[in-house]
């Protein structure tokens, strides 16, 4: 450890959040990885400088994103495959939904994996499960490989479209996930925080060619300071404010689906369309 200074996450060139840290690890390799210390947030995860999560909230996106496609389901998921979640916190809310049969993920940094395992195990879900296989690979090569009509859940809990993700905010990767996703199967995807980055969540607007149900959530994780984004899709029309599996988290309860669902005028704007526009499946 090297003693206290202030670290700061850059959002903007004129614009970041400053922390006043202690720095426990920093290697660059195919990604930027750095753990840093902090009393407020205690240890927290940092790739190609940008907060990925933190010991205190990481519960809020690990069950809303975990959660939520699951529970538009019409039955409880038996087959999953998650692409990225090298820090494990997804595996362990998928581990809590009973009856999955088979959890399949590509995530491409082994060091992401070894660094969580070391320094962040508590968070994590259990590896030595016999329902899970973690490849690391890329997870659109991984999808390319993958059966068709083969998962009742897609979760890409992947870093933004900078580096090794850009290929996962492409509509080649989204037409794979619609092959790979079984008929009444649901995938999610972070898009990041409108506010600051809205070319990532229009990025991802091109999944809504390809899914005839397709639909925004959002909620506010404090560390990344602004509300994340996530795009949802299927095959076939769902109620989001009406969960069909209910499940419940520190932060996570059925009547949430609602207020994540409901999105402010921005959001709207950014993907020009009116709420009574997006279901009909049109192609923005
Ligand atoms: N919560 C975070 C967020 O919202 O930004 C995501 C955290 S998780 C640590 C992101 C993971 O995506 C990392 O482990 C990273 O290595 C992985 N990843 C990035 N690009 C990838 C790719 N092309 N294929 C598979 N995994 C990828």
């Amino acid at each position: 450890m090297t003693g206290y200074f202030f670290w700061r996450e850059k959002i903007h060139q004129d614009f970041g959040h400053a922390y006043k840290v202690e720095l426990v690890f920093e290697e660059h390799n195919l990604q930027k990885v750095q753990i840093f210390k902090n009393q407020t947030w205690g240890y927290f995860f940092v790739l190609d400088g940008i907060v990925q999560f933190t010991e205190r909230d990481e519960y809020i996106y690990h069950e809303v994103i975990t959660y939520l496609p699951a529970s538009l389901l019409k039955k409880a998921p038996e087959t999953v495959l998650i692409i990225g979640g090298g820090d494990g916190g997804v595996l362990r809310e998928l581990q809590k939904i009973p009856g999955i049969k088979k959890i399949l993920q590509f995530e491409i940094d082994r060091i992401v994996f070894d660094l969580c395992r070391k320094y962040f195990f508590r968070l994590m879900g259990d590896y030595s499960d016999p329902r899970v296989e973690l490849n690391f690979v890329d997870g659109l090569q991984g999808l390319k490989e993958s059966d068709t009509d083969a998962f009742d859940l897609i979760i890409v809990d992947c870093t933004d479209p900078v580096g090794p993700a850009k290929s996962l905010y492409s509509l080649e990767f989204y037409q794979e996930i619609h092959r790979a996703l079984k008929p009444d199967g649901v995938f999610i995807q972070q898009a990041s925080l409108p506010a600051y980055f809205p070319h990532v969540l229009k990025l991802a607007l091109q999944a809504s060619s390809v899914f005839p149900w397709f639909d925004i959530a959002r909620v506010y994780v404090p560390c990344y300071g602004e509300e994340l984004a996530f795009i949802l899709g299927a095959k076939e029309k769902k109620d989001p404010t009406n969960p069909l599996q209910v499940y419940y988290g520190k932060y996570y309860h059925p009547g949430l689906n609602k207020a994540l669902f409901t999105l402010p005028q921005t959001w709207l704007n950014l993907v020009e369309r009116r709420d009574s526009e997006l279901n009909k499946g049109t192609v923005l």
